[in-house]
C-alpha cells in the first residue's frame, strides 16, 4: 500500500468515526439496547434522526405518489403467507455463501472476501464453484478482522428472518413464517386489489415505505448494512413493449431524484450488475461514495413479468391485464426501483458534513442540510436566560413559528455555543431575542451556511422565514 493510499483510508476512517460519533452525540442515531451491550447491526433514529428520516421519506412520496397521477402508495403488512416467500424464490435462494476465518472465528460474506480481493465470482456459481475459488485465492483473501487467510469452506445462509407468529393457515401450518425481507412482494399480492379499486390503468406504479429484515453477516458500515431497514419501493406495471422505454425514463428519474435531494453530483455514479438474475432484462444500481466507497444507494430493475408470473402460478389466480381499448390480455412486465431511506440517511450526512476554519482560528463543524431535509428549520433563543422579559418574547415567537415549522426553543449556555450545537444538527435559521428587541421589535436572523445575522421586525419574521426556507 502506498503512503497516499494510507492517508485517504485514514481520512476516510476519520470521516466514518466523525459520522458516527457526531450522529450518537447529538442524537441523530442510537445502538439499539446500549444498556444491554448493544445488538448488532440494529440502530435506533434519536429526536433528530427521526426527522430527517421523515424529510427524506416524504421527499420520496412526493416525487413518487403525490407529483405522478399514475403512481398510488400502498402500506402492505410485514407478515405474509408462507407461500409469497416460496413464490418470490426467498426461501430457496436468498442465501449468501459465508466462510469462518480459522484464526478468529469471524463469519464473512465470500462474494466480499472474493470483491475485496478483486477475484470474480458469478452470482450463479454453485458452492462448490465458490469453495474451489476460496481455494485458489487463498493467500489473496483477507479476512477483515484479524487479517488471517485461512477459511472454512463456504456455506449458505438464508437470509430471511424467521418468526414464531403462529401460522394457522391450514396447508401451511408447518411452514415457518418470515418478517418481510423486501417490500416489493407486499406490492405484487396486491396487484390485483390495487388495478380493481384505484381506477388505474396500465402503466401505473404502486409505491411504498416500509421496514424489512434480513439476516445480514456482515454487521459493518454502521446504518449502511442492517438488519432491520427501511425501503422506499416502487413497482411499475408496464405492456411488455414499453418495458425498455420506461425502464430509461425511470433510470434518469432516480438519478435527477438525488440530485434534486441536493447530493453531489460528483458522489454518484451508475453501476451495471454483471451478472443478471435469470428472469432479469436490466438492473443497474446509483451507488454513492460513502466513507467506506462506492456502494449501492439504490436498484433500478427491469424485472420482466416474473414476479407477476411467479405469484400467479403459486396462488392460482389470474394476475393479467386487459387493456380496456384495445382487449389485448397480457401479464405486465414491471420497473422496480427499490431505495432504502438508511442509505439515504448515510449518503445525505456523508455529503454534507463540513468542517470549517472560522476567522478567530476556531472551527466549527456543520451539516449542511438541503432545507426540506434539516430536522430543524428553525431555532429561537433569548440572548439570555435569567432576563424574563427577553425570554418572554422569545417564547411568543417560538410559539407563533412551530406549528408552521419544526422549531426548536434553547436558552441553554452561552449564545456561541448555542449557534455551534444548531449548526451541528444542520438547522438553517437561528432567531434570537437580544436587548435592541425590547426597544424596537427586532430579532436577528442567522444564516446556517454565511454565519450572518441581519436584524428583522418581528411581524416580518413569518413572511421572511417562508421565503429563505423556499429558497433552494
Ligand atoms: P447489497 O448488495 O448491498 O446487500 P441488495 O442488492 O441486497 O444490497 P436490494 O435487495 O436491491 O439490495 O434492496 C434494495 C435497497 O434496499 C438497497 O439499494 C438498499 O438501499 C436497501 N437495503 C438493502 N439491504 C439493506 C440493509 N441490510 N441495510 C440497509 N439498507 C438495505
Amino acid at each position: 500500500m502506498t503512503k497516499k493510499q494510507d492517508k485517504n483510508n485514514l481520512q476516510n476512517e476519520d470521516l466514518m468515526e466523525e459520522i458516527i460519533s457526531l450522529c450518537k452525540r447529538r442524537g441523530f442515531i442510537f445502538p439499539s439496547s446500549e444498556i444491554y451491550g448493544g445488538f448488532s447491526a440494529v440502530y435506533d433514529y434519536g429526536p433528530y434522526g427521526v426527522e430527517l428520516a421523515n424529510n427524506i421519506k416524504a421527499a420520496w412520496w412526493k416525487a413518487m405518489v403525490r407529483e405522478n397521477e399514475n403512481i398510488v402508495g400502498l402500506d402492505s403488512s410485514i407478515f405474509m403467507h408462507p407461500k409469497v416467500w416460496e413464490a418470490s424464490g426467498h426461501t430457496s435462494g436468498f442465501a449468501d455463501p459465508l466462510a469462518e476465518c480459522k484464526g478468529c472465528h469471524t463469519r464473512v460474506r465470500v462474494d466480499h472476501l472474493l470483491e475485496e480481493a478483486g477475484v470474480f465470482a458469478d452470482e450463479k456459481m454453485s458452492a462448490e464453484e465458490i469453495n474451489k475459488l476460496l481455494k485458489e485465492n487463498r493467500e489473496k483473501l483477507k479476512c477483515p478482522k484479524c487479517g488471517g487467510h485461512n477459511f472454512s469452506e463456504a456455506k449458505e445462509f438464508n437470509l430471511l428472518v424467521q418468526s414464531n407468529l403462529g401460522n394457522f393457515t391450514s396447508d401451511w401450518s408447518k411452514t415457518p413464517v418470515y418478517l418481510r425481507g423486501e417490500t416489493c412482494q407486499g406490492i405484487y399480492i396486491n396487484f390485483k386489489n390495487v388495478l380493481d379499486s384505484a381506477r388505474v390503468k396500465i402503466p401505473f406504479g404502486i409505491a411504498q415505505i416500509g421496514k424489512a429484515f434480513r439476516n445480514e453477516i456482515t454487521a459493518r458500515q454502521f446504518i449502511f448494512r442492517k438488519r432491520e431497514f427501511e425501503q422506499m419501493e416502487m413497482q411499475y406495471f408496464v405492456h411488455p413493449d414499453e418495458s425498455d422505454k420506461s425502464y430509461k425514463e425511470w433510470k434518469e428519474r432516480r438519478w435527477q431524484f438525488y440530485l434534486n435531494l441536493g447530493i453531489k453530483k460528483e458522489n454518484l455514479k451508475w453501476h451495471e450488475h454483471e451478472n443478471l438474475v435469470f428472469y432479469a432484462k436490466a438492473a443497474w444500481d446509483i451507488e454513492y461514495k460513502y466513507p467506506f466507497g462506492f456502494k449501492e444507494l439504490e436498484g433500478v430493475h427491469a424485472r420482466g413479468d416474473y414476479d407477476l408470473k411467479q405469484h400467479a402460478k403459486y396462488s392460482g389466480k389470474d394476475l393479467s391485464y386487459r387493456d380496456p381499448q384495445t382487449n389485448e390480455k397480457y401479464i405486465p412486465f414491471v420497473v422496480e426501483t427499490s431505495a432504502g431511506v438508511d442509505r439515504t440517511f448515510l449518503a445525505v450526512i456523508t455529503d454534507v458534513i463540513t468542517k470549517e476554519k472560522l476567522e478567530d482560528g476556531s472551527e466549527r463543524t456543520v451539516m449542511k442540510f438541503p432545507k426540506e431535509l434539516a430536522p430543524i428549520k428553525i431555532a429561537v433563543f433569548p440572548l439570555l436566560k435569567n432576563k424574563p422579559e427577553l425570554v418572554k418574547k422569545a417564547r411568543e415567537i417560538y410559539d407563533n413559528l412551530k406549528s408552521q415549522h419544526m422549531c426548536e426553543f434553547d436558552d441553554n449556555g452561552n449564545i456561541g455555543k448555542r449557534y455551534r450545537r444548531q449548526d451541528e444538527i444542520g438547522t438553517p435559521y437561528c432567531i434570537t431575542v437580544d436587548f435592541e428587541t425590547l426597544k424596537d421589535e427586532t430579532v436577528t436572523i442567522r444564516d446556517r451556511d454565511t454565519m450572518e445575522q441581519e436584524r428583522v421586525k418581528i411581524k416580518k419574521i413569518n413572511e421572511e422565514l417562508k421565503m429563505r426556507l423556499a429558497k433552494k
